[in-house]
């Protein structure tokens, strides 16, 4: 059963090591979060086998790491300055501060067509705060989403120092483009690649590694004539879908959506999203557009731009002309392509039917936590939550014992947390769970975190230990990322992999010691088969 939602995903991520939320030891700091042990490799391969695809598999790619801190005149003439900003209105009555366009969304059932509507229909009284009711809003006001510092040792108190931590890892390729053309000698067309950390002041972060303020963009710019644009751009849309198709994402997940000339940036002539089915609903993994020669017009000198000290072109030879190419530009988040491999992978399932009288109990408990949660006071609980939870929990209850995945799913819930019984409800879920249900991440080989865990059929015996040992030491010199774990019964350790995505077991036992082969166990079809331990390394590559 995959994940029914982001809360399942979350709290697995936590349990086992993937994603942490950030500064705990301090109480945290809203929406940003560590990536764990776990994480880590997993976020890695993820951008490795983006880079893997995009750059080393083609042969008209190359690979930049541009510095975060750039001229802030990049910014003024990329746009960024002026317009990379949301509008945003307060509510006189309860301080909330919306967005003054999703309000306005939400109330109207359309698309403003700009910020003057919108301040007509605040002052015309027709919006409310979406948090109180009231209709005191303050006219809308952009608030710019780049986060601001200062270059060198003294803040001057005026602008000179002022640099900004880049919303975007897109412009340090385009005030590039000059140095890749002269040093590396392409012809068009060509692209770009590139990895790297990028910061909004987002106003409304949230649903786990979704949405944040530091986050990792996966961004290229393909260069191409004029012309040849359109057929590069579905060309990068067909590719960019399968990449994630080929590492494992189920395509039924997967949609391509495009762009309404509305949401259109102004210089773009098409724009195609990848959007994936999360536990919260449809949302962009990945924007692929045609920006025309926009951008690197931008950062050319110009009656426009009298700073730029030159001119971003390109010659053509067989025009013997200069020209300005077009550039499609397939812009992704690696946080986000990790948290939907996260959710495409998890797989809960009920594996035994509990004893009748255990599920009894335990439908009895959360139905008395809907009650609990249905006599709060709404001044102590909102409405709106107590009816999700009250749902929730109705639903769970009738489908008792085959919904225990589910109810494992709510236990971190924070709204869940805050009512009495719900720990009791928790505790014999979890104690059930345990016996009852696998959870298992199905992701590709090539993502997993680990590939292999060895372990020795017993820790107390020191032939079982080395052999074991030496296996986890040769085949992670052979490629495999491999790990060595003695800390409980061999069925434990299976269950503690499989909930982390590895793909292969091995158990060293006493068979091994006569005959020199080992139990081999697949994550997926947990068939088991004998390998002999020379013919591992070679065996597993395979696999992965
Ligand atoms: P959204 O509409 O979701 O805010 P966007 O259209 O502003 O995204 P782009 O500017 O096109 O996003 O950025 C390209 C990619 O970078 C997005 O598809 C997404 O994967 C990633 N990304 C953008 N903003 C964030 C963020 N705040 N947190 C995590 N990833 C992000």
């Amino acid at each position: 059963m995959p994940a029914s939602s982001l809360e399942q995903i979350v709290s697995l991520a936590k349990r086992r090591g993937f994603v942490f939320p950030s500064s705990a030891v301090y109480g945290g700091l809203g929406s940003t979060w560590d990536y764990g042990p776990l994480g880590v490799e997993l976020k890695n391969n993820v951008k490795r086998a983006w880079w893997r695809s995009v750059v080393y598999d083609r042969d008209d790619m190359e690979g930049l790491d541009a510095a975060i801190l750039m001229n802030r005149l990049v910014w003024k003439y990329s746009g960024h300055e002026a317009t990379f900003s949301d509008p945003m209105t307060d509510c006189r009555s309860c301080k909330a501060r919306p967005r003054a366009d999703h309000v306005f969304v939400a109330q109207k059932g359309r698309d403003p067509v700009n910020v003057g509507e919108i301040n007509a229909a605040i002052e015309a009284k027709e919006l409310k705060c979406p948090k109180c009711g009231a209709t005191d809003l303050t006219p809308a006001r952009p608030f710019n989403l780049m986060f601001k510092t200062t270059v060198g040792p003294v803040d001057t108190g005026d602008d000179s120092g002022l640099a900004y931590l880049r919303p975007e890892t897109a412009q340090g390729i385009f005030v590039n483009f000059g140095n890749i053309l002269d040093t590396m000698r392409r012809k068009l067309p060509f692209g770009v690649a590139q990895i790297g950390k990028a910061f909004r002041n987002e106003i409304t972060p949230g649903n786990f590694t979704f949405r944040t303020r530091e986050f990792e963009q996966m961004e290229i710019e393909y260069f191409v004539k004029p012309g040849e644009d359109e057929a590069a751009h579905q060309a990068w849309i067909d590719a960019r879908t399968q990449w994630y198709v080929d590492l494992g994402m189920r395509r039924e997940n997967l949609r391509q959506r495009e762009q309404t000339k509305d949401e259109l940036a102004h210089y773009a002539k098409r724009c195609v999203d990848l959007e994936y089915r999360f536990p919260m609903g449809w949302s962009e993994l990945e924007g692929i557009a045609n920006r025309t020669d926009y951008d690197l017009k931008a950062h050319s000198r110009s009656p426009e731009n009298p700073d730029a000290v030159g001119e971003l072109r390109y010659f053509d030879q067989e025009q013997k002309k200069h020209i300005v190419p077009y550039v499609i530009e397939p812009s992704a988040g690696a946080d986000r392509a990790t948290l939907a491999f996260l959710c495409d992978a998890y797989d809960e399932s009920l594996v035994k039917e509990p004893p009748a009288e255990e599920t009894a109990k335990l439908r009895e408990l959360v139905l008395s936590f809907a009650k609990s949660v249905d006599k709060r006071d709404p001044k102590q609980m909102e409405t709106p939550v107590k009816e999700r939870l009250v749902a929730a929990a109705e639903k769970i209850a009738a489908a008792l014992p085959g919904s225990l995945p589910e109810l494992l799913g709510l236990a971190d819930d924070a709204d869940a947390n805050r009512i009495e019984v719900w720990k009791k409800v928790r505790g014999a879920a979890e104690k059930l769970g345990e016996e009852h249900t696998r959870t298992v991440l199905r992701l590709n080989p090539k993502l997993s975190p680990i590939t292999v865990a060895v372990f020795p059929l017993k820790k107390n015996e020191p032939r079982l230990v080395e052999t074991a040992r030496g296996i986890k030491r040769d085949l992670q010199r052979a490629g495999l990322r491999t790990v060595y774990d003695d800390t409980g019964a061999i069925g434990k350790l299976y269950r503690r992999q499989d909930e982390v995505g590895t793909p292969f077991c091995i158990t060293v036992d006493f068979q091994s010691l006569d005959d020199q082969t080992v139990t081999v166990r697949d994550r997926d079809t947990m068939g088991q088969e004998r390998v002999g331990i020379t013919e591992l390394g070679a065996a597993l590559r395979a696999k992965v």
